[in-house]
Order: structure tokens, then sequence, then C-alpha cells
């Protein structure tokens, strides 16, 4: 059973982004953290809740869930989205893969995740929705 964990739902506008990536910043305080761990960490939750929020709920306002705990010294990071899903999942993880090419959208969410946490893996739905599995293991860096 989980002894150390959080769970926070909220809803997909872009304010909500920095809440969640700033929420999962502190959370990961307790496993002392080096600047440089804490910011990937920053980041990968950012590019995963930036993808519920634009592909997820491209035209709706839905739920995202975020929830995270730590076991050991890893630290363990989902996000969730009950949105639209992924219609072809192996293609969505290539870099440079996007569905949205026409604006600022690069195809990179997946491949910065995979490169900033030790482990990445998604599950995905169509019409059912996405979820993001992430895993950083800390203290490894040097402080
Ligand atoms: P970037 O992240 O560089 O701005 P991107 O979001 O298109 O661009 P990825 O984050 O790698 O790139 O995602 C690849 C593709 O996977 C997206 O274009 C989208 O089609 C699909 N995708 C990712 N996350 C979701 C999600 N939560 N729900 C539905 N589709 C998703
Ligand atoms: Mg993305």
């Amino acid at each position: 059973m989980k002894t150390d964990y959080f769970r926070l739902t909220f809803s997909s506008l872009s304010s909500n982004e920095l809440f969640a990536r700033s929420a999962v910043g502190v959370y990961a305080l307790r496993l002392n953290p080096s600047v440089a761990e804490i910011s990937d960490i920053k980041t990968a939750v950012s590019e995963a809740v930036t993808n519920s929020i634009v592909h997820g709920y491209p035209d709706s306002v839905g739920e995202i869930t975020l929830e995270g705990f730590v076991e050991g010294e890893t630290l363990h990071i989902n996000v969730f989205d009950e949105g639209v899903g992924i219609e072809n999942l192996t293609e969505a993880l290539e870099p440079f893969y996007t569905t949205k090419g026409d604006d600022e959208r690069s195809g990179m969410g997946f491949t910065i995740m995979k490169s900033f946490m030790d482990e990445v893996n998604v599950e995905s739905e169509k019409g059912k929705g996405t979820k993001v599995y992430m895993l950083k293991k800390l203290g490894i860096d040097a402080k």
C-alpha cells in the first residue's frame, strides 16, 4: 500500500499547467532533489499536462488527474485524462510526430518526458482518455 502519495484533480485550463508543475515541484522536495532534478520533473509534468489540455480536450474543458507517490528514492508521477485518446500510440511516441503541426506544437513532448524521466509508459484508448505513468529515481545525481 502507498503511504506517501497525493492526488489532485483539476480542470483542463491552460492556467492549471503552472499549478500542476508547481505542485509536483513542491511535493518532490521531500526526496531532497537537486535543482536539475526538480527542473526535469517539472518539465515532464508540464509536457504531460499540456498534452491533456491541448490534445485530450481540444474542444471542451475536462478533468485532469495528477498523482504522485514515493517508493524508496523513486518518485512516481501519473497524469490521467478522460479525453479523446490517442489514435496511434506507437506513432505518437515518436520524436517530431504531432497531430497539430499547424501551430506551435513540435511533436517533442513525449520525447522530452522520456529524456527527463527514467521511465515513461503511456496507455490510451480512443474516446476514453490517456494515462501517462512516469518515474524518476532521485539521489543519483551529485547534489
Ligand atoms: P509538443 O509537445 O512538442 O508541443 P505535441 O504535443 O504534438 O507537440 P507530443 O507531446 O509528443 O507532441 O504528442 C504527440 C501526439 O500525441 C500529439 O500531437 C497528439 O496527437 C497525441 N497526444 C499526446 N497526448 C495526448 C492526450 N493526452 N490526448 C490525446 N492525444 C494526445
Ligand atoms: Mg505535447
